[in-house]
């Protein structure tokens, strides 16, 4: 038997780099940045004022106060995405807006409260009309509407009084102070989020280049299984209930479908599959064929009725191992399953005795090992290995079989422990781990067995760990209780008081 760290450990060794793809950054949300992003631009990309009100040279208004106002010819107006043509001279302000490149010439911004407009013949809060003698400080002449590229001219417009001083650079934000061209924007291996993608779309950038997502089937195998009604099943008479006597409805493909959606993974569920080896076959196949990995739930003891190992090794899966020291959780399967890619997207899956030499395709194939699937999408032609590597580039890759118990608790841990780590290196994710809180233990818990027990507790807002139930691997009404696990090692007591970790998923 497998400790849970040679598990994951033998697992992720498994795990190939996926080919990254690039993608607009409108989908970029939750992706994984595949290749360093460096910064293309200045952030912001000029000087540009924080306030609206004038552009100064402040030591034009150093002494200014509302007792001793200080005034200044108005010569322009810059408007957001406009720029000023010419340099601000001695006794001159200019009109700015937030986000308004500052003119050349000044080295503040007095906001608009501290100041007031003289009344002159023409509003100098609006764009009044050139004036005939406009631009006698002007280096060159007015033009006409000042639009060219957003350029604005010089114009006398009236004057300002300002009645209060600005230090030198005041209310001026800095070309370049947020970000600076070549800096690092986001990491290989960063999950781009809200705020990332914000930045990098601040920065100029539309394209990003990220890790593919991996597509996980879901299978359920029991004969027992139902799918779960449409609507809410009537509690008012027994026999009104869609179950046959001795039938449970599917319950850990919707648990595990967004615990996979979570990881970024694709999740794709599959219809229950009856327990026979002929219904597991096929399952196996068209889900190997349309899937990265197959996640199967149930079906992989060791009872007769147990087709999921079989099954996976008729179709040439090689099984990595299959028991891991955990509770709960046994008994749990990894496997690989050698596929050949071809140019026009078949993907086979390759017969035992050819899995060191690749040959061409075999059509219809039904022998041990020779079933011939189409590979649906992208993901069959992704071969994730160098193009130097002559068998790789022969389009070979393996996908990968998750064979989780199906007692729904047994499911949900394995999954969080061992699947999970996978799903995210696959996409390139470096620290794997899960999130975890430190609490309290507000009672004992005792695990006098000799596997490492993930126990279901609830950490209330005090920072306490209580129990959240019966602890059985068939109780899902305590693990909806619970928001964590507590990791008990074997033949241990963990008195009250002691400060633990708790392993959390949401
Ligand atoms: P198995 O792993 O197939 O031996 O199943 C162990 C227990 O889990 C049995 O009680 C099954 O009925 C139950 N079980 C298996 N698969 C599921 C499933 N997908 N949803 C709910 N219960 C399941
Ligand atoms: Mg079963």
């Amino acid at each position: 038997m497998l400790e849970l760290e040679q598990a994951v450990e033998k697992i992720l060794a498994a795990i190939p780099a996926l080919k990254p793809e690039t993608i607009s950054l409108a989908e970029a949300h939750g992706r994984i940045v595949a290749e360093t992003i460096l910064a293309a631009t200045d952030l912001p990309p000029f000087d540009n004022s924080a306030v609206d009100g004038y552009a100064v040279r402040s030591k034009d208004v150093a002494e200014a106060s509302a007792e001793n106002p200080v005034r200044l010819q108005l010569v322009g107006r810059v408007a957001a995405g406009e720029h000023f043509a010419g340099t601000l001279s001695p006794g001159q302000c200019i009109r700015i807006f937030t986000g308004s490149p500052a003119p050349a010439g000044a080295d503040a911004v007095v906001m608009q409260e501290d100041t007031r407009p003289l009344a002159t013949s023409s509003s100098p809060t609006e764009a009044p009309a050139p004036l005939p003698n406009a631009g006698t400080t002007s280096p060159s002449p007015p033009r006409s509407g000042g639009e060219g590229r957003g350029e604005v001219a010089f114009r006398v417009q009236g004057e300002i009084q300002f009645l209060d001083s600005a230090k030198p650079w005041e209310n001026i934000r800095f070309h370049g102070e947020d970000v600076k061209r070549g800096s690092l924007i986001a990491e290989t291996g960063t999950r781009l989020g809200a705020a990332h993608i914000g930045l990098l779309a601040a920065t100029g950038v539309g394209q990003v280049t990220v890790n593919r997502r991996p597509t996980v089937a879901l299978i359920a195998t029991g004969s027992e299984l139902r799918e779960p009604v449409d609507g809410t099943p009537s509690t008012s008479s027994a026999s009104s209930s869609p179950l046959a006597h001795g039938q449970i409805f599917e319950s850990n493909r919707a648990a595990l479908t967004p615990l996979i959606a979570a990881t970024g993974a694709i999740p794709k569920s599959y219809p229950i599959v009856p327990d026979t080896a002929e219904a597991m076959r096929a399952a196996l196949a068209r889900a190997f064929a349309e899937c990265d990995i197959v996640m199967t739930c149930g079906g992989v003891s060791v009872g007769e009725m147990d087709f999921v190992k079989s099954a996976f090794e008729e179709l040439g899966g090689q099984l990595d191992f299959w028991k891991v020291s955990i509770k709960p959780g046994r008994p749990f399967v990894f496997g690989r399953l050698p596929v050949e890619v071809q140019r026009d997207e078949t993907a086979m899956i390759l017969p035992d005795a050819e899995k060191t030499s690749p040959s061409p395709p075999r059509s219809g194939g039904e022998g041990r090992g020779e079933v011939v699937i189409r590979a649906q999408g992208e993901n069959a032609l992704d071969v994730g290995c160098s193009m130097l590597d002559v068998r790789c580039s022969q389009s070979t890759r393996e996908k990968f079989l998750f064979g989780l118990p199906g007692n729904p608790i047994s499911a949900f841990v394995t999954f969080l422990l061992l699947a999970r780590p996978a799903l995210l290196r696959w996409q390139g994710v470096t620290d794997v781990s899960l999130p975890i809180s430190l609490g309290t233990l507000a009672e004992p818990f005792s695990n006098p067995g000799n596997r490492r027990h993930f126990v279901r507790v609830k950490l209330d807002g005090t920072g306490k760990v209580h129990s959240a139930g019966t602890q059985a691997s068939h109780i899902l009404s305590s693990l909806a209780s619970a928001n964590g696990l507590l990791d008990v090692s074997p033949n241990t007591t963990l008195d009250v008081g002691t400060t633990v970790k708790i392993v959390r998923w949401e």
